[in-house]
């Protein structure tokens, strides 16, 4: 077993030293098949298992492909996280313009010799929690359009938007992602005794799925989710694990992944860590180090308490583009 696992790390590391840098563009088709998967398979993912070598499709990625299709091979809504594919995937299922499917990124952020693909090129996700802020998505707004940098922004509706539905619009008119958090972001409504309350859960969903609603029109459909607190904060017991469980499922079966994050600013971390500008940024870089692999989601708030999040992006977006990363969002 000890050896096997020495063989997928092997192999892991040669198609991570193997990657040539060749890159996708945003919104580009890759015509020449050889560069076409930009996303490559180990080929060893599961050794104990029947083969999972099938050839990456290298037909032109996006042929044939509507827009808008869900990912038919690595999520159907109700596969928990973790779970490879055998079938071929076409790359524009994980990959279309910037935008990843969710539930391959959350492999990819997992463990990367598990996961049936694993991009070549590395990968950033900024992700924002909490917002819309009328004082601080603005602001973070601005900095991410100077920089024609795309984000994931998962929205805490509580209530109503109706007076920051100018945010909402804005930051869907410049491209970014809108991913539901919560209507409520109520702990002990969503997991009373730390255990995922499936029911409380898919209400609260439905409830800030209707406020998003509100403002785009009822043909915006969620798709992405992120657990309050994250989904890993509320596994402490038996029965609260297989209760987060049922939630997953519960919200693949309403054609919602789920996501959390590998790295951080700390932005809204309790504790007297430095929290200037300058400080997010070495947090974020800190933990990136940290992370498995290449494949990063950073967890950001854009709340009204912190205004320091949108002064450190230009250092984080900076620091992303000198290590090498594309930016991409969630779908
Ligand atoms: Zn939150």
């Amino acid at each position: 077993m000890k050896s096997q696992k020495m063989k997928i790390l092997a192999f892991s590391l040669f198609f991570a030293l193997a990657a040539t840098g060749c890159t996708l563009t945003a919104g580009t088709v890759p015509v020449n098949p050889s560069n076409a998967p930009n996303i490559t398979k180990p080929g060893v993912t599961q050794p104990a298992t029947k083969p999972t070598t099938t050839p990456v499709t290298t037909t032109a990625a996006g042929s044939g492909q509507t827009p808008g299709t869900k990912p038919s091979t690595t999520t159907a809504g109700t596969t928990t996280a973790g779970s490879t594919t055998t079938n071929p995937i076409n790359p524009s299922d994980i990959k279309s313009g910037e935008a990843y499917d969710t539930a391959t990124v959350r492999d990819w952020t997992r463990n990367a010799s598990q996961a049936a693909y694993y991009p070549k090129q590395k990968l950033v996700f900024l992700t924002f929690d909490d917002g819309p802020s009328t004082k601080v998505t603005p602001l973070v707004l601005d900095v991410l359009k100077k920089n024609n940098v795309k984000a994931t922004f998962f929205y805490y509706t509580h209530g109503d938007l109706s007076s920051r539905a100018g945010i909402v619009r804005r930051t869907a008119d410049e491209g970014h992602a809108i991913a539901i958090h919560t209507a409520s972001h109520n702990y002990k409504k969503l997991y009373p005794g730390r255990k995922a309350n499936v029911e409380a859960i898919l209400s609260d969903v439905r409830t800030a799925t209707s406020n998003i609603q509100a403002v785009l029109g009822a043909s915006w459909k969620p798709s992405v989710y992120r657990f309050p607190g994250g989904s890993f904060s509320w596994t402490g017991s038996t029965s609260a694990r297989k209760a987060m469980t049922q939630a997953k499922q519960a919200l693949g079966n309403m054609g919602l992944q789920y996501l959390d994050w590998n790295a951080m600013t700390g932005d809204a971390d309790y504790n007297n860590r430095d929290k200037s500008p300058s400080g997010l940024v070495k947090y974020a870089v800190k933990t990136t180090k940290n992370a498995y692999g290449h494949v990063i989601v950073l967890l950001m708030h854009d709340a009204d308490h912190l205004p320091n999040t949108p002064k450190a992006l230009q250092g984080l977006i900076d620091y992303y583009r000198e290590q090498g990363y594309e930016f991409g969002i969630l779908k």
